[in-house]
């Protein structure tokens, strides 16, 4: 059993989804756990539905909602003929889930209506895919996840009931294999015991994946994304980065800690814990090699940059030249959480302590007027911090010339620089 993961992008036109259909024709014989996205910027979309209906624009709330319907009935439209008047009663079952909700007026939290709402795009998407996928004879099961994964009622970032999901993925999903070698739901989302809709957080989907992955103890996982693997930097930034074709947990933890946008520690977790590998994979071009992600240790990692722009530091010095001893920085680490801030880089001297953060700039303020009760506080804006795992000399050298390094840390696998823009 292989667990599959198709984003947003994979699905977001008529020849994507055909595409998604091409690349699961490969696998026929195997059975395929496969968790589908919302099309495109769907999601996006809905949360553009929530806010409007919550400020109470209900007209421009029900509108915006109807161009997300027109959207999905038109490529229903292109993408079946038997299948289609099913299919559309289907995603008319889920517009009137939504509708009804959004002739109401806003009673209860913002984040239990963003939920409610936001949910359609994967069952609309999921939907979708599964009746073409049929049509085209690539045999699935449509199941909707919310009958699978319990949540608790923590919405927009729910946390998952793993006893209760366990026993329906055993009761419930594994069932389905007999029907067919494929099982299409939808990542992402899941409910409560009062069965309100939850979400698990943006770009949950590769989550729910490597739940499932875990559950029904896969081979591997598979996440099927538009470039062509997991790359040493981020080629918006470096358009010279290099495809890393592999890696382990461990190795994408750090990346992701020093703020790499490769995959989230979370989804890496489940995964981690049974050993299962974890590819990514281009849905463009599925014979390219991507990359695999696995537990055992590697010999060779190529330098791996992160480059995070838009940093402030702050450098809060001891107001009576004391030296700052543990009362200082525990009363600082007091205020990251209260805070909800996490630096990026801190440093602790005699008689200053400096910490660097992304700079929101009203998050910033507060805690610098926080501290300054403490420490006399200075602000330096305007700065980027560079991490390089796995460094060289000569990559250190070209990345760092010609501009003044105001911080610099290091480990033997860990270099952080704290440059001027
Ligand atoms: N559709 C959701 C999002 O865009 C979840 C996901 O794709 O992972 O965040
Ligand atoms: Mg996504």
């Amino acid at each position: 059993m292989k667990v599959f993961k198709f984003g947003g992008a994979s699905v977001n036109s008529v020849e994507r989804v055909k595409n998604v259909g091409d690349i699961l024709k490969k696998y026929t014989g195997e059975k395929l756990l496969v968790v589908i996205s919302a099309m495109g910027k769907t999601t996006n979309a809905l949360e553009k539905v929530v806010q409007a209906f919550y400020h109470g624009n209900k007209e421009e709330a029900l509108q915006l909602f109807e161009q997300v319907k027109q959207q999905h009935l038109t490529t229903a439209k292109y993408l079946l003929v038997t299948g289609y008047l099913a299919c559309e009663q289907q995603l008319k079952d889920f517009f009137t889930e939504a509708e009804w909700l959004l002739h109401d007026k806003p009673v209860r939290e913002y984040d239990y209506y963003y939920d409610q709402v936001v949910c359609v795009g994967e069952l609309l998407s999921t939907a979708i895919v599964s009746h073409y996928l049929n049509e085209a004879c690539i045999a699935n099961s449509w199941t909707d996840v919310r009958d699978i994964f319990r949540t608790d009622d923590n919405f927009r970032d729910a946390n998952i009931d793993w006893e209760f999901t366990l026993s329906k993925v055993r009761s419930s999903v594994v069932p389905l294999f007999n029907e067919s070698d494929i099982v299409l739901t939808q990542g992402f989302i899941g409910a409560t015991d009062e069965n309100e809709s939850t979400t698990l957080g943006r770009e949950g989907s590769d989550y729910t994946a490597a739940v499932f992955a875990s559950m029904l103890d896969a081979d591997s996982q598979t996440i099927w994304k538009d470039v062509e693997s997991v790359m040493n930097a981020d080629p918006k930034q470096f358009p010279d980065a290099q495809p890393i074709h592999e890696l382990n947990y461990n190795e994408v933890i750090e990346m992701a800690y020093y703020g790499a946008q490769v995959i989230h520690p979370k989804t890496i977790k489940p995964l981690q814990n049974k050993g299962i590998p974890l590819y990514v994979k281009c849905f463009l071009d599925p014979a390219l090699e991507g990359t695999v992600i696995h537990s055992q240790s590697l010999k060779y990692l190529p330098p791996i940059i992160v480059l995070k722009e838009n940093q402030v530091m702050l450098e809060m010095s001891s107001k009576d030249f004391s030296f700052v001893g543990e009362h200082h920085v525990g009363h600082l680490y007091h205020l990251f959480e209260k805070l909800k801030v996490k630096p990026n880089l801190t440093q602790n001297g005699a008689i200053s302590f400096v910490c660097v953060l992304d700079d929101r700039a009203e998050k910033i303020e507060k805690l610098a007027l926080e501290a300054s009760a403490l420490f006399d506080v200075q602000v330096v804006r305007g700065l980027s911090l560079l991490t390089i795992r796995h460094y060289t000399t000569e990559v250190l050298e070209k990345m760092i010339k010609e501009t003044s390094i105001l911080l610099r840390q290091q480990t033997p696998e860990t270099i952080q620089v704290l440059m001027k823009q």
